[in-house]
C-alpha cells in the first residue's frame, strides 16, 4: 500500500533554504516538523527561516537581476533554461509526484498531474519568452516612439499548499520569461517538490539568485518578503485574509499585486442540460484535491423542474464515494492537515442546512490521517454560512432556482467571483449568462478545462485581482516603458 511513497531517487537537502544557488542552512538554527497527512507522521523538517534569511535571498536575486549572468542572457536562451527545466521535470514526474502525494495527501493520480501541469508552465512560458514583445506607436512627425517591454525586477511569490508544483509553474514561469529573478516563500504545510524543482532548476543550469526559495512561517518570512522594500511586484496566491495584507504592504512600497484568492464557485444546471455528461463533472468539480482548489465547484444551482432527478444523482455518487489512502483507486484522499480537518468538520457541524448525503472513511485510511468524508448540503438556502463562505473542504451546497434571472442572482451573490460553469443546451443563454456572471472564468458544458495553462485566470472581488496563465500573465510580470526619440 505505501510502496508508492518510497520510490524517490533524490535527495533533498533539509533542512535548507535556497538561496543564491545554494544550499543553506537558516541562521535561526530552527525547523518546521512536515507531516504527511495520510497518517500524520512527521517525515521531514524544513528550515524555520526569518527576516535575516530573506535578506540574503533578496539580496541574492537583485545582484541577479542588476547586473549579473540572468541580466546578460537573451529572451531566448532564457526560454531555453525554462525548455530544460520543463523536461527534467517530466523526467521526474514520477518520483516528484509521490513525494507531492507523502506531502500532501492528494492522491497519487493527482499528484502525477501536478506534476506535468507544472512542466508545462515552463514549457510554455520558456516557448513564449522571446516572443512577447513591445510596439511602436505611430506619433508626431519626426518622432520615433517605442514601448518597451521591461521586467519589474525581483518578484516575491508567496504560494498556499493546496497544488504547490502546479502553482510554481504558475507564478514562477512567466516572472522568469520576462526576466525577472524570483524569491519564492512556499507554504509551511506543503513545499518539498517545490524545492526539488527549485533544486533542479539549480541542475539544469539556472544562474546563481535567479531562483531562490526560503520557507518558513507565513506571519515571519511570508510577512518580511511582502514589507521588503527590494521587492518589486508580488504575486500571492492564498486566502482573502492574508491576501488583503499582502495587497497593504505592497500599497506602502508602491509596487504591483496580483492576488489569487478564494471562491465559490456556481455550477449553474438548467433543464434542458445534457445530465449525462453534467453529473460526474458536477461531482469531481468539487471532491478534485478533496475540496481543496481555489476554483472547486461549491454550489451547484439547479432548475427547480429537474432538481429532484439532479439530487438523486448527486446522492448516488456522494454515497459511493470512499475517501482514504490516496494511492493509485483513491478518488479523495485525505485534507492537508489536522488543523483544516477541523475546520472543515467544524464548518460541518455548525451547518443549519438539511444534509443530502455523505461518503465514508474507507477501511484503507490509516490511522493518525487527516480524512473528512464528503457532505452534500441542500436545499441551501443562498444566503446561509455555509452557501456562502469557503469552507475549502469537500463539502457541497446545492441550491433550487426557478429561472435564468434567478440562477444569474444567485451566482453572482457572494462576495467571490473566481469561476463558473453553465450546463444547458440554449447557444443564447450560453452567451447571456456567461456574460451576465461576475468572475474570471466560464465554462459552458464543462470545468475547469483541465487546468488550461494558455488560459487567463483569476478573480473579482474577494477571489482576488490580476490574472495568470495565458500570454496575458506575461504583462503581469513586466511593465512597459515608453521611449521618444526626436529625430526632427
Ligand atoms: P494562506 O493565505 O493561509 O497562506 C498562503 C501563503 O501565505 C502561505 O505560504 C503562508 O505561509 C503565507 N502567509 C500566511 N500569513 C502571512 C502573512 N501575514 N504575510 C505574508 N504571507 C503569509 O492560505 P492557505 O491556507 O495556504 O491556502 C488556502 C487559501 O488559498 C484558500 O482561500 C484558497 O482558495 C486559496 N487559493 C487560491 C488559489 C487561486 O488561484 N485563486 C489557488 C490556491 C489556493
Amino acid at each position: 500500500m505505501s510502496e508508492i511513497m518510497m520510490q524517490s531517487t533524490f535527495v533533498i537537502p533539509q533542512p535548507f533554504n535556497l538561496i543564491n544557488g545554494e544550499w543553506v542552512p537558516s541562521r535561526t538554527g530552527r525547523v518546521l516538523p512536515v507531516i504527511s497527512p495520510i497518517d500524520g507522521t512527521t517525515f521531514a523538517e524544513i528550515a524555520d527561516s526569518d527576516a535575516a534569511d530573506l535578506e540574503s535571498a533578496v539580496a541574492a536575486a537583485r545582484q541577479a537581476f542588476a547586473d549579473g549572468p540572468w541580466a546578460k542572457l537573451t529572451a531566448t536562451e532564457r526560454g531555453r533554461l525554462m525548455i530544460r527545466l520543463a523536461t527534467r521535470i517530466l523526467e521526474e514526474v514520477e518520483p516528484l509526484a509521490q513525494l507531492e502525494t507523502k506531502d500532501n495527501g492528494k492522491p497519487i493520480k493527482q499528484a502525477r498531474t501536478d506534476m506535468v501541469m507544472a512542466a508545462r508552465y515552463f514549457e510554455f512560458y520558456g516557448g513564449a519568452a522571446d516572443k512577447f514583445h513591445g510596439e511602436v506607436i505611430p506619433f508626431l512627425n519626426g518622432y520615433d516612439v517605442g514601448m518597451h517591454r521591461e521586467p519589474h525586477g525581483v518578484v516575491g511569490v508567496i504560494l498556499p499548499w493546496n497544488y504547490p508544483a502546479q502553482q510554481i509553474g504558475r507564478s514562477i514561469a512567466p516572472a522568469l520569461a520576462m526576466g525577472n529573478t524570483v524569491v519564492l516563500k512556499p507554504s509551511e504545510d506543503a513545499c518539498l517538490s517545490g524545492l526539488r524543482i527549485a533544486q533542479l532548476a539549480v541542475e539544469v543550469g539556472f544562474p546563481a539568485g535567479v531562483f531562490n526559495v526560503v520557507t518558513g512561517r507565513g506571519d515571519v518570512v511570508g510577512k518580511a518578503l511582502s514589507e521588503h522594500r527590494g521587492i518589486d511586484f508580488i504575486s500571492f496566491t492564498g486566502s482573502p485574509e492574508v491576501g488583503t495584507l499582502i495587497q497593504i504592504a505592497a500599497a506602502k512600497n508602491y509596487v504591483g499585486c496580483t492576488l489569487e484568492l478564494g471562491g465559490k464557485s456556481p455550477q449553474l444546471v438548467f433543464e434542458d442540460a445534457d445530465l449525462a455528461a453534467a453529473i460526474p463533472v458536477l461531482v469531481n468539480a468539487l471532491i478534485q484535491n478533496a475540496g481543496q482548489t481555489c476554483s472547486a465547484g461549491s454550489r451547484v444551482l439547479i432548475q427547480r423542474s429537474i432538481y429532484d432527478q439532479v439530487v438523486e444523482q448527486l446522492k448516488t455518487r456522494f454515497e459511493a464515494i470512499d475517501v482514504g489512502f490516496p494511492d493509485e483507486a483513491a478518488i479523495m484522499g485525505p485534507v492537508i492537515s489536522a488543523k483544516q480537518k477541523q475546520r472543515v468538520e467544524s464548518y460541518i457541524a455548525d451547518a443549519d442546512q438539511p444534509v443530502i448525503a455523505r461518503g465514508r472513511i474507507s477501511a484503507s485510511a490509516p490511522e493518525g490521517g487527516f480524512y473528512v468524508a464528503p457532505v452534500i448540503f441542500g436545499p441551501c438556502d443562498p444566503d446561509s454560512k455555509i452557501a456562502q463562505e469557503e469552507v475549502f473542504g469537500p463539502v457541497l451546497c446545492v441550491i433550487p432556482f426557478e429561472d435564468e434571472a434567478e440562477a444569474i442572482a444567485i451566482a453572482n451573490g457572494t462576495d467571490y467571483g473566481l469561476v463558473a460553469s453553465i450546463w444547458t443546451r440554449d447557444g443564447a443563454r450560453q452567451k447571456r449568462v456567461a456574460k451576465a456572471l461576475h468572475c474570471g472564468q466560464v465554462f459552458v458544458n464543462n470545468y475547469g478545462a483541465a487546468g488550461g495553462v494558455e488560459l487567463p485566470f483569476g478573480g473579482v472581488r474577494k477571489s482576488g485581482h490580476g490574472r495568470e496563465k495565458g500570454f496575458i500573465a506575461l504583462h503581469e510580470f513586466s511593465r512597459i516603458k515608453t521611449v521618444v526619440n526626436y529625430y526632427g
